[in-house]
């Protein structure tokens, strides 16, 4: 791998950054806060949140297994997949690689920070290969963009195509793990300590059913996630969120119980689907959602639409032609779907 340095756009590693009023204070115990302009009315709104999550970040250490220093927190994953590019990716030289397909995020801020992005297909499995993934990247090559479990088609990318890809890619790999509450693979995010050029991601959006609040995490060496802290907004994360955020994450074990239930409502419609006239294949998934092909997914989506279900319509999506992507709901939600589903067949015949 190349060194840090050499990686890093010029002007961030050189970057002196903005030092807030919070960030210069620290270490005694103050009761009289008289330095960032504050109101000192409106308790709590009034005072700007903590820029480092040092409490957030305390129990995400704890429920995720990883250092506090290896773990930065932004607003949502989008956050974590965007300053990547602002940190690594100089705009009109430097180029990314990725699976396709896979989610729109990535190609979306390459698309911003002016930095082309060379998607390499996956198989017909929706698995990856190391080899073309390498065969794809040159000397300007920064980021390689791994999913897994992969949205759209939910499922993992085999550990040995990832591990290949870490330790033979000159550049920074960062493996969206989004999903693996749902998976029983080995996250990578247990790893870091073996590859100094992996980033993980993780998010509060799916398993921990917080997606309204914002927050997503990257687990990385800390060398890495101090470039992160050097970057972003300095209040990126406000405190409303990070109070939600502490609330969830201190009862892991009401996430663990909707996870259950979710697998198995999961087994349920994969099986129900696979038995229906217009559903053609069920892909294997790991993940809170699974991706169907369908006889017409344009009409058949268009149908639900009309009752009043959304799924989502995948079928412009390289290798996803008539596939429609089913997240899994609560029982009687699934229900419905797969009642429609059903009216829908009957109209058919
Ligand atoms: C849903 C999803 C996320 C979550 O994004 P947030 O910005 O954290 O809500 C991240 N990665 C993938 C692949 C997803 O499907």
């Amino acid at each position: 791998m190349k060194s840090l340095q050499e990686l890093v756009r010029e002007n961030i590693w050189n970057l002196t950054p903005y030092s807030s009023a919070r960030n210069e204070y620290s270490g005694h115990v103050a009761h009289v806060f008289l330095d960032a302009n504050e109101n000192p009315y409106n308790k709590p709104f009034n005072r700007y949140p903590d820029p480092l999550q040092t409490e957030v970040k305390k129990l995400v250490s704890k429920v995720k297994h990883v250092a506090q220093e290896k773990i930065f927190l932004g607003n949502g994953s989008d956050e974590a997949i965007d300053l990547p590019y602002r940190i690594f990716c100089r705009p009109g030289i430097d180029n990314v690689v990725a699976i396709e397909p896979t989610y729109g995020m990535y190609s979306v801020c390459a698309a911003i920070n002016d930095i082309d992005y060379r998607p390499v297909l996956l198989d017909d499995n929706y698995q990856m290969h190391a080899d073309s993934l390498l065969q794809a990247c040159d000397e300007n090559t920064k980021l390689i963009w791994l999913c897994s479990p992969n949205n759209p088609s939910g499922n993992n990318m085999k550990r040995e195509e990832v591990v290949k890809v870490l330790e033979n890619f000159d550049g920074i790999v960062i493996v969206d793990e989004a999903y693996s509450d749902f998976s029983n693979q080995r996250t990578f995010r247990e790893d870091l300590d073996l590859y100094p050029n992996l980033i993980v991601l993780n998010t509060m959006s799916k398993a921990w059913g917080c997606a309204a609040i914002r927050l997503g995490m990257a687990f990385a060496r800390k060398e890495i996630i101090d470039l992160f802290n050097k970057v972003k907004y300095p209040y990126n994360v406000n405190a409303l969120t990070q109070k939600q955020a502490l609330e969830a994450l201190s009862d892991p074990f009401e996430t663990a119980k909707w996870v259950k239930t979710l697998l198995l409502e999961r087994q349920r419609m994969i099986q129900a689907f696979s038995e229906l006239p217009i559903c053609m294949k069920v892909y294997p998934t790991d993940a809170n959602f699974f991706l169907a092909k369908m006889t017409d997914a344009q009409v058949i989506y268009q149908y639900l639409v009309e009752k009043g279900i959304i799924v989502r319509n995948r079928t412009k999506v390289s290798l996803c032609h008539n596939c429609l992507r089913v997240t899994i709901g609560t029982r009687s939600e699934n229900n419905e779907l797969l009642a429609a589903l059903r009216q829908y067949e009957s109209g058919q015949r």
